[in-house]
């Protein structure tokens, strides 16, 4: 596992301010439908575990059984998305410029990814089913 960095950041209006002190810089995309909804495009997110501290104003939606997705009451900017059961945050990549050696690791739902675009990065992939397949091995 590559070193974990520490970074602080804010939504577009200010109103909400994050500090993480773990984030692992070899992020992840999601093509799914619920992730492509919320924000047009895949989700790239960084894994920044529980050491988290959010600051102001949010909005929290149930979006499944195992997730929350985060967002700023005033601007509206993507904040988080958390597994219920660990705790742990995935964050928006693009909340924290700064970050060095970021590198795409891995594309989730990749068969949920639309024709009309695509990545020339070479990541690992998993399909639905096989992440279906791995969550249910670890339960
Ligand atoms: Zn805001
Ligand atoms: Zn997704």
């Amino acid at each position: 596992m590559s070193e974990v960095l520490a970074a602080k950041t804010k939504c577009l209006c200010g109103n909400v301010t994050i500090s993480a002190e773990s984030i692992d810089p070899n992020f992840t995309v999601c093509h799914c439908d619920s992730c492509r909804t919320w924000g047009s495009g895949p989700f790239f997110a960084v894994r920044c575990g529980k050491d988290v501290e959010i600051k102001g104003d949010i909005s929290i939606y149930d979006s499944s059984d195992w997730a929350n997705r985060g967002f700023c009451q005033n601007c509206g900017t993507h904040l988080f998305y958390q597994l219920k059961e660990s705790g742990e945050y995935n964050m928006p990549v693009g909340l924290f410029p700064d970050l060095a050696d970021l590198e795409m690791s891995m594309q989730y739902f990749s068969d949920k990814r639309p024709d009309y675009y695509c990545f020339s990065n070479e990541t690992k992939q998993m399909t639905e089913a096989e992440i279906f397949a791995y969550f249910a091995s670890q339960a």
